[in-house]
């Protein structure tokens, strides 16, 4: 029999570009039928055909609350209430940037936009305004978002010129964009000795979540802050991730390395589309009106956007907030770390605050190579047999996943219950 979430993705492959609306959406990676949503509340989502999950996807990172918090959909109601948009400043819109420049170390000035794609893109064309120089510097296996200029991947040979990882971006665009390993110190000493005069900014997931979970080496994030202010380039923490999602000031006040200017998204947002970024004054007063960097959005510190993401901060700002996130998220990954060892699986977990990365190798990857060379058949069987118990794992090997405050022993034990049997059938 064919299923509701078979015909709707057939129906929908037929009037949107491989049914979805962003790709990994499609289960490519994983095989298979993308799961149709009609409802989420708390922990759970409800699919099409009344089948109940516990997600770790959490729209890819933003319901750090659970679905559905009342709170946040008060919040969302009053708003919308009172207009939708206006196109023209807002209180709210201040009282975001007061409790973003209050929270992140590394925020002196704001600006809020409506995607991270456009927080990162932003940032960037600001980089260059301010240091007037062309050259970006990214590192391999990290995702800023689909702007031209970052939709590059690294050329062969440690200092190439980067080359483009899209189509539709042509190859001069990618030229500027150089690409080098993720932890490697070396190929960041090696880049700036070489021409540290010509980069405008290094832009760098401080917590990897786009290769999995990768979490910097001792060293890495300090380098980039000694070469950048060395040489006067802008150093980006793209922390559109790992904003409120890994602790209270993000991976900038974990770490307690203050980059110039931070992207962020999704958290601030609490589901609806908020983006921001942010830093130096100097730096941020180069921005339109005040300065000769152009950025602009119509929907720009949307009222009703804006008031998700307020009650949404309102609660992680409770006290122990993030302690109680990053226990019960590391309780998961040793509970799924003991059943993959019993049944003699090849497999290890990690997690920072409510962020968490599964692999299935012996221990967790410190590159993107590493990351790549995990038993990607293994976890498309681990996905899908936990897909089949109703627990609901990003689609793809190569992703972070996240839990939220909603998460709680049920849960847990729905999960790692599911978890025994697919270990189990695993080794069969
Ligand atoms: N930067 C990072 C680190 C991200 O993880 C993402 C999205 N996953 C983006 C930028 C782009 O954000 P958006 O999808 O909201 O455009």
């Amino acid at each position: 029999m064919t299923s509701r979430n078979e015909i709707l993705f057939e129906r929908s492959q037929r009037l949107i570009p491989g049914g979805v609306n962003s790709p990994v959406r499609a289960f490519r990676s994983v095989g298979g039928t993308p799961v149709f949503f009609k409802r989420g509340q708390g922990a759970w989502l409800w699919d099409e055909e009344d089948r109940r999950y516990v997600d770790y996807v959490g729209s890819w990172g933003p319901m750090i609350l659970g679905h559905a918090h009342p709170e946040v959909v008060a919040a969302v109601c009053a708003a919308a209430q009172e207009g939708l948009s206006f196109g023209a400043p807002t209180a709210r819109e201040l009282e975001m940037a007061e409790c973003l420049t209050g929270l992140l170390p590394g925020l002196e000035e704001v600006r809020l936009v409506s995607s991270g794609t456009e927080a990162t893109m932003s940032a960037i064309r600001l980089a260059r305004g301010f240091t007037g120089r062309a050259k970006i510097v990214k590192f391999e296996g990290c995702y800023h978002g689909h702007a031209d200029s970052l939709l590059v991947k690294a050329g062969s040979g440690a200092l190439t010129f980067g080359q483009p990882s899209s189509a539709g971006v042509p190859p001069e665009t990618a030229a500027h964009t150089l690409t080098l390993p993720y932890n490697d110190i070396d190929a960041v000493n090696r880049l700036f000795d070489q021409m540290g005069g010509e980069i405008a900014c290094v832009i760098v997931e401080p917590i990897a979540g786009n290769m999995n979970l990768i979490l910097p080496l001792p060293g890495f994030l300090e380098t980039l802050r000694e070469r950048c202010s060395a040489h006067g380039a802008v150093l980006i923490f793209d922390e559109v991730m790992t904003g409120f999602r890994v602790g209270l000031t993000g991976a900038q006040g974990l770490f307690g390395i203050q980059p110039d200017l931070t992207t962020l998204g999704k958290v601030i947002g609490g589901g609806l589309p908020v983006g921001a970024f942010g830093g130096r004054q100097e730096i941020m007063e180069q921005l339109a009106p005040n300065g000769p960097v152009y950025q602009a959005g119509t929907l720009s510190g949307n009222p009703v956007a804006v008031a998700a993401g307020l009650a949404t901060l309102n609660r992680v700002q409770e006290p122990g907030f993030y302690d109680r996130l990053a226990d019960t998220t590391a309780r998961l990954m040793q509970g799924l770390t003991e059943a993959a060892h019993r049944h003699g699986v090849g497999f290890s977990a990690q997690s920072v605050g409510g962020m968490f990365g599964i692999y299935f190798s012996a221990r967790p990857p410190a590159s993107y190579g590493e990351a790549v060379a995990c038993d990607r058949e293994r976890f498309n069987r681990f996905f899908h047999a936990m897909l089949d118990a109703g627990v609901y794992l990003a689609p793809s090997a190569f992703e972070a996943g996240f839990v939220s405050a909603a998460h709680g022993e049920a849960e847990l034990g729905h999960t790692l219950e599911a978890a025994e049997r697919a270990f189990a059938a695993l080794r069969e």
